[in-house]
């Protein structure tokens, strides 16, 4: 460590913290990483994230890193003892909203290598494994960060403009920060197993969510041989029994034989469903697990950490550059913690679906959807909450990625994690784009697929943040001035 002082340090290297690095740092700030275990975990639990998480991942330059690690969704089903599905994703095929199939399953190491790395190649970012930080400070200038060295228990200290919790359920952020907790309910034990498969065994293309009041139970095809199950505690399982081989195998004896696949893994973990009160106090935020978390029955937990990281690095950028105001970070969690709700209270109905244990209950549910039909689970996209936008929709909905007239996907046109500009042509004059340039607004004439899809909007322009989420639109040249003008008088804000 050359330098102990920081723009931003970020207290934990999981996917939060890594996409958060990589984001800051693509950004020139001076950031460091402090992680207490030494090296990336082998085990992975996240298994799916969606399209517009393979956007953002395109943001930030990783599209092809991961490519040829993930692979399309073949789309989930909930299915009753009788073996009818009550509820369906589609397979993700082509492209989707953003450009990129709607779901992906994936290797939770093989991602967060891919973040590392791409952090790490920025100058700007260093990274402390396996040190931990003990303790947080802060005054009115900074943070200072109280970290020991695990390997000798050497103390260290880091002075930063800002600390971000990516530091998961247990956040000593958070702890720091003071903040409480709203329970949406969900509390669940269940055992997740990994296994590597040792030869051709016929297993379900799609993830299956086996809604057995006997054993509710989930199955995913994650990506090369790899598979999952996540299989539902019962009352009169001893749960450090759960773990053992024996215990596994027998539990997976509907599925696979012992000799069909090598176990990586058992482990324990309880669900919860849990959103932070307080995401800030003045130099101290939280982000990822540290801020909220789902049941993992939408695939979720991870996908509203990198959207948090999103969401944060361009307001971080800007305010720790003197750029914007201070109260620019406020609007995080007024953003965010509307947006990762409405996952979490999905994630927690479909939780109660797949979690009941009562047969007749269970039979009660499963004539009611036989009743009215299979639901299908579409891609949730939700708003945000009030913040840094114009307000009324389309302000606050993220855009989605159509390709322009010559091919290009939207985001190559803009070329970085910058604001936007989106506009028919004809708004587009050459002193507008002048002063869009002045301000590092990027200007994208919206023509092919994207014209489309602006005129849905009802707007004939967009201004679209570096997360892509809309700051808000305009239905002809005046209103687009009054849209833009207050922003070209403090420009800065806007690079
Ligand atoms: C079984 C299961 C399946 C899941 N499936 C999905 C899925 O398919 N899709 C999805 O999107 N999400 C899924 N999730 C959720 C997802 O795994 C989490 O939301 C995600 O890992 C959270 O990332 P994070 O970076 O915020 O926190 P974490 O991954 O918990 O990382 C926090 C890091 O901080 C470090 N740390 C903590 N305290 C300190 C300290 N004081 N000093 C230094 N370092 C510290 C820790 O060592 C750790 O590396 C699943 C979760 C489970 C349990």
């Amino acid at each position: 460590m050359t330098d102990p002082r920081f723009d931003v340090a970020i207290v934990g290297y999981g996917p939060t913290g890594a996409t958060l690095a990589l984001l800051l740092g693509m950004q020139g700030l001076r950031v460091a990483v402090v992680e207490r275990e030494p090296d990336l975990l082998p085990l992975p639990r996240a298994v799916h994230f969606d399209g517009e998480v393979m956007r953002l991942f395109e943001t930030a330059g990783l599209a092809d890193a991961l490519a040829s690690r993930i692979r399309p969704s073949g789309g989930m089903r909930y299915v009753n003892t009788a073996g009818q599905v009550m509820l369906e994703r589609p397979p993700a095929v082509g492209a989707g909203a953003h450009g990129w199939a709607n779901n992906y399953l994936f290797h939770q190491p093989d991602l967060e290598y891919a973040l590392r790395e791409a952090a790490e190649r920025h100058a700007g970012v260093q990274v402390l494994r396996a040190h931990e930080v003990k303790a947080l400070e802060q005054d009115p200038g900074g943070v200072r960060l109280a970290v020991a060295r695990l390997a000798d228990g050497a103390a260290l200290t880091l002075r930063a403009g800002y600390v971000v919790g990516c530091c998961g359920a247990r956040s000593i952020v958070r702890q720091a920060i003071g903040s409480d907790h709203d329970d949406l309910g969900l509390h669940q034990p269940w055992l997740v197993v990994d296994v590597v498969l040792e030869r051709d065994v016929a297993l379900p293309e799609q993830t299956v969510q086996y809604c057995d009041p006997a054993r509710p139970a989930t199955f995913v095809k994650v990506t090369g041989r790899r598979r999952r199950w996540e299989i539902m505690l019962m009352p009169g399982d001893v749960a450090e029994d759960m773990t053992r081989p024996e215990s596994v195998w027998r539990l997976l004896a509907p599925w696979l034989r012992p000799g069909d696949a090598r176990i990586e893994r058992g482990a324990l973990y309880t669900f919860h469903s849990l959103v932070a009160t307080r995401w800030r106090d003045r130099r101290l935020l939280i982000a990822g697990d540290a801020a909220h978390q789902t049941p993992p029955f939408l695939g979720q937990g991870m996908c509203a950490g990198v959207r948090d990281a999103a969401n944060l690095a361009w307001k971080l950028a800007r305010v720790a550059r003197g750029h914007a105001p201070d109260a620019l970070l406020d609007t995080y969690q007024s953003e965010r913690a509307a947006h990762a709700r409405v996952f979490i209270e999905t994630a927690v109905r479909l939780g109660n679906i797949i979690q009941t244990t009562d047969p007749a209950v269970a039979a009660a549910r499963d004539r009611r959807f036989l009743e009215s039909g299979k639901e299908e689970i579409a891609n949730l996209s939700p708003p945000l909450g009030p913040g840094f936008h114009a307000g009324t929709a389309p302000a606050g909905e993220v855009f989605p990625q159509p390709r322009l007239a010559d091919g290009r996907r939207l985001d190559a046109a803009i070329g970085g994690y910058r604001f936007a500009l989106l506009a028919e042509p004809a708004l587009l004059d050459p002193a507008l784009g002048a002063r869009c340039a002045a301000s590092g607004i990027a200007t994208v004439p919206a023509d092919g697929e994207a014209a489309a899809r602006l005129a849905q909007t009802g707007a004939r322009a967009l201004l679209l943040r570096p997360d892509r989420y809309v700051y808000g639109g305009a239905r002809d040249g005046a209103a687009l001035r009054a849209l833009l003008e207050p922003l070209f008088t403090r420009a800065e804000v806007l690079q």
